[in-house]
């Protein structure tokens, strides 16, 4: 047995203990759906002489050095080791290849033979451990107990195999053995983390995120969900359900008393999630909720929310710390964009019930306009996570063609073109003071910047964006500007002077 081309590899993939102890059809199920999701992460990833082999208790995959990356990265596997070679199935072949591979590399260490049989192998794992132990001696040194390197040697009718490394996959269960779920997901350390327990243990997740702060924040809960889909999800393709939340948010604020403002938020959050989740047929929902770590996670805030899912609402980190999961976060890939999603303050009222009684918080809900979310929920964006670019995102998101109610208009020209024409009420901020000063603008508010021909301004827009601003470039620039206006019926104090940039 040999592979193809110098960086050719094959690797034994061992699944997890649970898979093994189930029944045998399950076990057929379980390993079948295995192996769709490491060909369909093979695919993914770009790697390579992709080929799995079902062997019924293993797989062997066989790739090149890329591989490995991707093999720790699909639930299901509990484990992987590079093959370093192969014999046939005789004593004296094994003990030749054994020795060719290993003997230099034992020298001046302790180490053990361990020789496995699978199958119709009829060589006796213990002859080969006491054969070709000694064949790599002498100069090293025996020790079963404490070995500096252990040689593998796994004897299969097809032949025997030799590996020294066991390397730990991500464990769990093959993504989809377990059904369909919808994630709630804010972005944040926890939604994230909460996902991946649950991918892990092997549902089909797709996510859902309600927004509430604008275009910037959508972009990085959009590279979040896409790290959770790219990195963890293979088998199937994960959609990421957009709903514009921005009208929940005003009428929260015009309508509900403001301490159950977040409370009641979570409500229709629950609501419009499973909403979506019944759509697409799931059977869950997952958020990221952890008892008692903030104000609208205490007992009581939970049971007061819990009525608005007609679904299993599944908690997944309900016990851990805070530090725990942050701890976790890096480990998921989510760690930096999470830390950037926390900037993002959206609505915290001063001073939220922490123990809402459920008459209450019906009362409350009961203020808010009738038929609020099935629209919504209806005219919500579906990403499929897989095929999306972000820098796609980024550049759609960048541009506007209007000017948002109480949005600040900033005017990046020159100071003389600022003062031949500008919009009413735009601040002169030209681009190079923009970019020095804009980190101290106020966080909370929207801006729109526009320049000649609204590319320059694109660009400082981005950097906003990037540092967490929600900022726009209007599309077209001045010209496109005006003529915006001229639709609006917005007065322009100069109609008769020439475009400033002729
Ligand atoms: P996270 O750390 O996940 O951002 P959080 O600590 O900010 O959450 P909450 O705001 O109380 O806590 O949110 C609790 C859970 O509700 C989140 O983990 C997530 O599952 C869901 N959730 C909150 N905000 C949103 C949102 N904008 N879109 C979708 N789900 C959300
Ligand atoms: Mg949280």
């Amino acid at each position: 047995m040999s592979t193809s081309g110098p960086a050719a590899r094959t690797y034994l993939v061992r699944l997890g203990g649970e898979v093994t102890t189930k029944s045998r059809r399950v076990r057929q199920r379980f390993q079948q759906k295995l192996v769709q999701n490491l060909r369909d992460a093979l695919t993914a990833h770009q790697v390579p002489f992709r080929h799995v082999e079902n062997q019924w208790s293993r797989l062997l995959v066989r790739g090149d050095d890329s591989t490995a990356g991707v093999l720790r990265r699909v639930f299901g596997v509990q484990s992987f080791s590079p093959i370093e070679g192969f014999a046939p199935c005789q004593l004296e072949q094994i003990v030749r290849v054994g020795t060719e591979l290993y003997h230099a590399r034992v020298q001046g260490r302790r180490y053990a033979v361990r020789a496995h049989r699978s199958g119709g192998c009829s060589l006796s794992a213990q002859r080969v451990n006491e054969t070709l132990g000694a064949a790599l001696n002498p100069g090293a040194k025996v020790d079963l107990d404490h070995p500096d390197i252990t040689v593998h040697v796994l004897m299969t009718p097809q032949g025997a195999m030799f590996y020294h490394q066991v390397i730990p996959g991500p464990g769990g269960l093959p993504v989809g053995v377990q059904g369909k779920a919808v994630a709630l997901i804010s972005g944040g350390f926890d939604s994230a983390v909460a996902a991946w327990h649950v991918l892990r243990r092997g549902v089909e997740l797709h996510y859902v995120f309600f927004n509430l702060a604008g275009a910037a924040y959508q972009r990085l809960v959009v590279s979040v969900a896409k790290v959770l889909s790219d990195l963890w999800s293979y088998g199937y393709r994960p959609e990421l359900h957009v709903v514009d939340f921005e009208p929940v948010v005003r009428a929260l604020r015009s309508d509900v008393n403001p301490k159950y403002v977040q409370v009641v938020l979570k409500r229709l959050m629950y609501r419009a999630g499973c909403q979506v989740a019944r759509e697409i047929d799931a059977q869950a929902l997952v958020t990221g909720e952890a008892l008692g770590q903030v104000s609208s996670q205490t007992l009581k805030n939970l049971a007061a929310i819990q009525p608005a899912a007609d679904l299993l609402v599944l908690r997944p980190l309900v016990g851990l710390d805070k530090e725990d999961i942050i701890a976790q976060s890096r480990q998921v890939g989510t760690y930096a964009l999470s830390c950037k999603v926390q900037e993002y303050c959206a609505l915290v009222p001063e001073k939220p019930v922490t123990a809402a009684r459920i008459e209450a918080v019906d009362n409350e809900e009961g203020k808010l306009p009738p038929g609020l979310l099935a629209p919504l929920v209806a005219q919500r964006r579906v990403l499929d996570l897989r095929s999306l670019d972000i820098s796609e995102l980024v550049v759609e998101s960048i541009y506007i063609d209007h000017i948002p109610p109480g949005a600040e208009v900033v005017d990046c020209r020159p100071e003389y073109q600022y003062e031949a024409w500008h919009y009413p009420g735009a601040v002169n901020l030209p681009l190079e003071e923009l970019i020095d000063r804009f980190k101290h603008l106020d966080r909370q508010r929207t801006y729109v910047l526009y320049c000649p021909f609204g590319l320059q301004s694109a660009a400082v827009a981005e950097k906003m964006q990037q540092a967490g601003y929600e900022a726009y470039s209007f599309r077209g620039g001045t010209a496109a500007l005006r003529r915006w206006m001229q639709q609006q019926g917005i007065p322009q104090d100069d109609p008769l002077l020439p475009d400033p940039r002729d």
